[in-house]
């Protein structure tokens, strides 16, 4: 049977992914109460069509689209169920953002110990990726701090999932990318702060080998992150500028309830206090290419190797974490066919090779990142774990001949493969069914098929990158 026959014209949408590099033809429902995704499931089930979850579509590529079938936004079951200031765990819907979290706990001493980079997603998009922050090596990934969560499964089963209760559910629906149930409720341990700033340092380094012992050595901070400058070359291939941050001891803030007051912790609306930041989108546009970005990432390494040298400062936690969203809708910067987000995760032992090679391959294939960021991981027990005792690159690729791109990224697959890494769905466009087997390993894919079986017999949680994935 076709969807447009049994689904509603009115609630045809075309819909992308963060990137904007895709627009589907999606039907788009938005429920507020367990119950409607349970008569969706039915719907979806009776007539054989997909489904799609999806949070605030903050993933880059297709992990929250179905072409042609139903996307479910789970936006609107957004309310905080239950809080304890006193032990720091709460509960809440899945719609709940990142923003709307660190808002409710901040000024009661409390911060997520693990936030991605833009505060925009909702919790259940969040573990549904299972995300990390520039904290991974140390705190884990969000999975590790959820003490229990409900689910509702495309059989009709509602499961409480502890650590310890229903564990293998447990450790594939947080990571699962939507594939197996939906997230109703969860419950998670906050971690007690005492202020509302960090201690940052900022230093540059000359080469990516130093920006990767930098990176390893960061550990004995709270968070440590590096800016690569991946259009460099030659001596400078991999260079970029680091930043570690560690938390404020009790007593060390004069004026915790000033700085954990979440009014002080709004990111400016100005740049400079001039220039609207609405408009800086705008203005990046200009830079957005080869030359451009050669000369901003040069121009930003060599002021952060002369004034922002060995520099320490105190920086708001909002600021701090969520770097990218000081410039609002910087992604439409990349013009009309958007960006796509590579990163790759290698093994120690690997990775200064494998990186070297990825920056050298894409500035060969004439389409260099223009963005790179550096992270250091621990490996986790989840069923599409990303991260390796090891590193990340995230690299930012303009999206231009999709062709020459796609040439690009199968390269790039095949050295992050050579050198025993890993990927990340919530990030990736490029994967293909033969990658992604080499990856999480038949064990694994044996795992998730039996769960999937079980939980969704009908196989009606098919998103556009479970289709291109896992064939
Ligand atoms: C600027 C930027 C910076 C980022 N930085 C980081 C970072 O530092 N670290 C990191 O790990 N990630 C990062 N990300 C990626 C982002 O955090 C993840 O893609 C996250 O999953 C997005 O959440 P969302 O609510 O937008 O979910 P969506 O993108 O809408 O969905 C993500 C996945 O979760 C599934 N899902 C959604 N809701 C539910 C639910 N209720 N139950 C079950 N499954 C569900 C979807 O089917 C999909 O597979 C970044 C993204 C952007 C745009």
């Amino acid at each position: 049977m076709s969807t447009s026959s049994v689904l509603p014209s009115q609630r045809l949408f075309k819909l992308e992914n963060f990137g904007h590099s895709i627009e589907r033809p999606v039907y788009l429902y938005r429920p507020t109460h367990a119950e409607q995704v349970e008569q969706i499931f039915n719907l979806a089930t009776e007539n054989e069509v997909h489904i799609a979850l999806r949070g605030a579509g903050r993933s880059y590529g297709d992990a929250a689209l179905a072409s042609g079938g139903i996307v479910l936004d789970l936006q609107r079951m957004n309310r905080v169920l239950d809080w304890n200031p006193e032990t720091g765990v709460i509960t809440v819907e899945p719609g709940v953002t990142i923003e709307r979290l660190w808002r409710y706990i901040m000024e009661d001493g409390w911060w997520s110990p693990v936030m991605p980079g833009t505060m925009r997603p909702t919790i259940g998009g969040c573990l549904g990726a299972n995300v990390h922050g520039k904290n991974n090596w140390k705190q884990g990934t969000m999975g590790d701090h959820v003490l229990s969560f409900d689910a509702l499964l495309p059989n009709g089963k509602k499961v409480t999932c502890t650590p310890n209760r229903n564990k293998q559910l447990f450790h594939s629906i947080i990571s699962g990318m939507g594939l197996l149930g939906v997230f109703t409720s969860i419950t998670m341990q906050m971690k007690k702060i005492y202020s509302g700033n960090l201690e940052v340092n900022a230093w540059a380094e000359p080469d990516l080998r130093s920006m990767l012992h930098a990176t390893d050595e960061g550990r004995e901070h709270d968070y440590i992150v590096g800016w690569v400058d991946s259009t460099a070359r030659g001596r400078g291939l991999g260079r970029g500028q680091m930043h570690s941050a560690r938390y404020l001891e009790e007593g060390e803030d004069p004026y915790p309830a000033m700085t954990l007051n979440p009014g002080n912790q709004d990111l400016p609306d100005t740049i400079m206090g001039l220039v609207p930041k609405s408009l800086v989108w705008r203005f990046l546009k200009l830079g957005i290419n080869n030359p451009g970005a050669w000369a901003g990432n040069s121009a930003k390494y060599l002021l952060n190797r002369t004034l922002g040298n060995h520099k320490t400062y105190l920086q708001s936690l909002v600021a701090f974490t969520f770097l990218l969203d000081y410039v609002p809708n910087w992604e439409y910067s990349y013009g009309k066919q958007g960006l796509i987000q590579y990163q790759s995760f290698l093994p120690t032992d690997t990775a200064e090779e494998s990186f070297e090679e990825i920056l050298r391959v894409s500035q060969m294939h004439g389409l260099p990142s223009y963005l790179g960021v550096m992270k250091r991981h621990k490996p986790d027990d989840f069923i599409f774990s990303h991260a390796v005792d090891g590193f990340s690159l995230a690299l930012d690729f303009k999206v231009r001949r999709r062709e020459k791109l796609a040439q690009l990224t199968d390269a790039l697959n095949q050295i992050v493969l050579n050198g025993n890494g890993r990927f990340y769905f919530a990030k990736d466009s490029a994967l293909t069914p033969d990658v992604v087997a080499q990856f999480l390993g038949d064990e694994t894919i044996a795992r998730f098929k039996q769960l999937k079986a079980q939980a969704d017999p009908a196989n009606i949680l098919q998103t556009d990158l479970y289709k291109r994935c896992f064939g």
